[in-house]
């Protein structure tokens, strides 16, 4: 059902990003336009802070940007917890130069704040938040439009071409770029908002974590997280390290991208920007901007725009149109059928979850692999398909290695728990056609080797260099939990 938005958003350039999750009506007398963030953590080109803006601006009130931690996610741990409140800092030091207000709740023992969105909502007039089609973010937005007694309006930060405008019934990537391409030029830039109302300074129905004045590290030691998974020294959070990292994808990696983007050999053939990306810490407008004025060959940034609109764009997209794209049914039929078909097989690479998760398998590739997850919290992607292939084998069942994949990328990777988690595992356990040959355990999904890296002339030692790598020791639970995101409902 397609609700109307109000006139003032209607109206707007950015109005495809924007759906109502309710029917409700803008609450007289509320205080602010609260703009709730929970991924897309940058201030500046973020179409859910520019929605709040212009629906404030309308209204005659100021927007109230908030962001909350619980230690209750799925997988919370130092090295997620880090990179988020990096980034939440930021953001706060982004909205004030806005002119915004900006307040962040860290959940902890002792600062417990049962229900704070709600609460925060009920002071409001409306609400802004964001449209995320996975993990929590997904839920926790359209409980609170249940809950709520104001107006919710959903908005897309994730991507250049929001969803929307695309339709539905897309058959396959190419009819998805068929749709997608025409659409880029119309989404390249946008106009930030500006409030006409003062930062709102009212008083608050709690005691805010100021993120810029803490010692982050020394408020990470008191929760109750995942204190063994470290934060990640490849992939500092924050904005200025979003930012090196374009300047570095336009002064080193996209000259020879098209070329190197494969070898997973070279330091420089990747940009490294899909941590940042996940967490909306900087977002795509931003960076096709750059890749634009950048002075590389025309193959090299098409390339890289096939990967970050054509690929990732495709994912969301189909994310959106998924009840739980998280889940193990979401694999292509055929696919489900032939791995079903052979769940009695043989199985002589099985390995437990523990050799899995510290990688240290009997496969030295596979380790290389996984020690890129474990140790800096990325995985190149070239090795990312090899990895996820290997663990259709190394586990008991076809669902056991689809728990075990979401497990690994979404407990350690910085990008996990995204539409391009879900979609890249499902297109690697069956996309497309089916294969013509029916092996053992795979049945006609197409295999894998290692051989784009082993293959190389610097492969082998590199491979053997990437698996001996010292790895932490992890708690590692007795089987991956399935679908955690969908069982579990932490308060909001
Ligand atoms: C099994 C498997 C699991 C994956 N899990 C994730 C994940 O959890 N999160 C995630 O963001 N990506 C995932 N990918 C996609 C891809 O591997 C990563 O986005 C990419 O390796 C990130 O590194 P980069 O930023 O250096 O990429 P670059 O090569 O520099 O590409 C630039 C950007 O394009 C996008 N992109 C590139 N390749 C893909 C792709 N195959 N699918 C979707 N977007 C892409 C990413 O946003 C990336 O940051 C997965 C791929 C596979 C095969």
């Amino acid at each position: 059902m397609t609700r109307p938005l109000p006139d003032t958003l209607a109206g707007w350039a950015e109005a495809p990003r924007v759906r109502a999750l309710n029917d409700r009506a803008i609450a007289a007398g509320g205080r602010y336009v609260l703009c709730w963030l929970q991924q897309a953590l940058r201030a500046v080109d973020n179409p859910v802070i520019d929605a709040a803006i212009r629906w404030g601006n309308a209204l005659g009130l100021p927007v109230l940007v908030y962001h909350g931690i619980r230690e209750d996610y799925p997988y919370a741990s130092d090295r997620l917890h880090r990179f988020i409140l990096t980034a939440g800092r930021d953001l706060a030091a982004g909205c004030r130069e806005r002119g915004l207000a900006c307040v962040h709740h860290v959940d902890r023992e002792g600062r417990r704040e049962k229900g704070l969105v709600h609460r925060l909502g009920n002071e409001a007039a409306a609400i802004v938040l964001e449209d995320q089609p996975t993990f929590v973010a997904r839920w926790q937005a359209e409980r609170v439009a249940a809950r709520a007694t104001v107006a919710v309006l959903a908005v897309n930060a994730a991507c250049l071409v929001p969803p929307a405008v695309l339709g539905g019934d897309i058959r396959g990537r190419s009819g998805f770029l068929r749709r997608h391409e025409p659409e880029r030029d119309r989404w390249r830039a946008s106009e930030a908002e500006v409030p006409s109302v003062s930062p709102f300074a009212g008083p608050l129905p709690f005691a805010p974590d100021d993120l810029e004045a803490v010692d982050l590290d020394a408020l990470l030691v008191g929760l109750s997280i995942d204190h063994g998974l470290a934060p990640s020294a490849s992939f500092p959070g924050g904005r200025a390290a979003a930012e090196a990292r374009l300047r570095r994808l336009v002064d080193e990696v996209l000259p020879a991208y098209a070329a190197v983007r494969s070898d997973a050999t070279r330091p420089d053939g990747a940009s490294g920007l899909s941590p940042y990306l996940h967490f909306g810490v900087i977002g795509p407008r931003e960076v096709m901007a750059a890749v634009d004025a950048a002075k590389a060959g025309a193959k090299h940034k098409a390339k890289f725009a096939d990967e970050l609109l054509g690929w990732r764009e495709w994912f969301h997209w189909q994310a959106h149109g998924l009840r739980a794209p998280e889940r193990y049914d979401r694999v292509a039929g055929w696919a489900r059928d032939t791995l079903a078909d052979h769940a009695g097989d043989p199985r002589p690479d099985l390995e437990t979850l523990n050799a899995l998760v510290h990688g240290e398998t009997r496969d030295e590739s596979w380790n290389a692999c996984q020690k890129q997850f474990v140790i800096d919290g990325w995985m190149h992607n070239n090795l990312r398909m090899y990895w996820a292939k290997r663990i259709i084998a190394m586990t008991p069942s076809p669902e056991a290695a689809w728990a075990t994949a979401c497990y690994l990328n979404d407990r350690l990777s910085l990008d996990g728990r995204d539409p391009s988690t879900y979609g890249n595992i499902a297109a690697m356990f069956g996309s497309g056609a089916p294969g013509r040959a029916d092996v053992p355990i795979y049945g006609v999904v197409p295999t894998r080797g290692d051989g784009s890296t082993r293959k190389r002339d610097t492969g082998p030692a590199w491979l053997r260099a990437a698996a001996e790598r010292p790895v932490p020791r992890l708690t590692v639970p007795a089987t991956p939990p399935v679908d955690p995101y969908l069982t579990g409902e932490p308060g909001v």
